[in-house]
Formats: structure tokens, sequence, C-alpha cells
């Protein structure tokens, strides 16, 4: 039996290179993963870099449609960011590519690999903003207002 769809939602960070060329890649490459649909893609956003080095980030939120576990889709993902150049130096070092699942439907994991809610996502502007904008349902205004102090612009809705 095929198994059923699941919404997933991505978010998509890149603060070296070309990282809208990067975004707009990597959102081109999961929407092309075996099983999978895009559903809606936010507009773009540049924030600061927190907990990180670097020049400021450019970052977007995604959702898929897809028959591929959470393990499946994170394997997925960990290759397209190695296939954009992703290396790990040291932690929260400047990255070419890194893409996180936030939400996959409704379930909870909590394994050594993967985590689901992504453990942080409240805890940053980057992920909640784009994804209020394509899932305001998944997002509080008191979520919001936690991280109304942390800088983010939006800089283009098309891509
Ligand atoms: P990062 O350095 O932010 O790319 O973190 C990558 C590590 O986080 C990998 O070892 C993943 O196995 C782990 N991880 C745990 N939960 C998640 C998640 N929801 N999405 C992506 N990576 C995750």
């Amino acid at each position: 039996m095929q198994r059923a769809e699941v919404l997933s939602y991505i978010a998509l960070g890149a603060n070296l290179g070309d990282a809208r060329g990067t975004l707009t890649a990597a959102i081109n490459s999961v929407a092309s993963l075996p099983a999978t649909r895009l559903m809606a893609t936010s507009g773009l956003y540049r924030t600061a870099p927190i907990k990180a080095s670097g020049p400021d980030f450019m970052n977007a939120v995604m959702a898929v449609s897809t028959r591929l576990t959470a393990p499946e889709l994170l394997q997925h993902l960990q290759q397209l960011e190695a296939l954009a150049g992703r290396q790990r130096p040291y932690h929260n070092a400047p990255r070419t590519l890194d893409l996180d699942i936030l939400l996959y439907g409704h379930a909870c994991i909590s394994s050594p690999a993967l985590q689901v809610p992504h453990p942080r996502m409240s805890e940053r502007a980057f992920v909640l903003v784009p994804l209020a904008e394509i899932a305001p349902d998944q997002v509080s205004r008191a979520k919001l207002s936690a991280v109304a102090s942390q800088a983010i612009k939006r800089v283009a809705s098309v891509w």
C-alpha cells in the first residue's frame, strides 16, 4: 500500500557565497525530491547571524507534501546540503546551505539524529516569520511577539 502524504515545513538558510541563488536552487531541488510536491514557499528574508559568524543570512521556509518518511526526508536534505558544499568546521560556522525539518505533519520525533518539531524553531524570528507567512495557523501571535526584537527584513516575495 502506498504511504500517505504528509505536509512538512522546511527552513532554509544560507550566508556564504550567492546565498539567494543557493536558496533558489535548494527550493527547486527539494521540490524535485522523490514522492514530494511543493505546496508553498515564503518570501526571501535577510537576518543577522544569531550565535553564528559571517555575513547576514538569507532565509525562507517552504512547505512540501511528501510520502518520504521523516528520516528519509532528512537524509535527502543532508545530501543537498553536502552538494551545496556545506562543511562543518565548527559549531554554528557560516554555511552555504542549512536545511532543517521544522514540522512533519503532527509527528513528534525524538531520536539522536532527528527532533521534530525542530527544538529551536520557537526561538528564531528567521523561522517563525517566514513560517507564519505560509502557515499562519502554525505560529501564534505570542510566539511572534517573543522574537520581535530580532531584526528580520523581507527582501523579496518572488524567487
Ligand atoms: P545543523 O548543523 O543545524 O545543520 O544540524 C544538523 C544536525 O541536526 C544533524 O546531525 C541532524 O541529524 C540534526 N537534526 C536534528 N533534528 C533535525 C531537524 N528537525 N532537521 C534537520 N536536522 C536535524
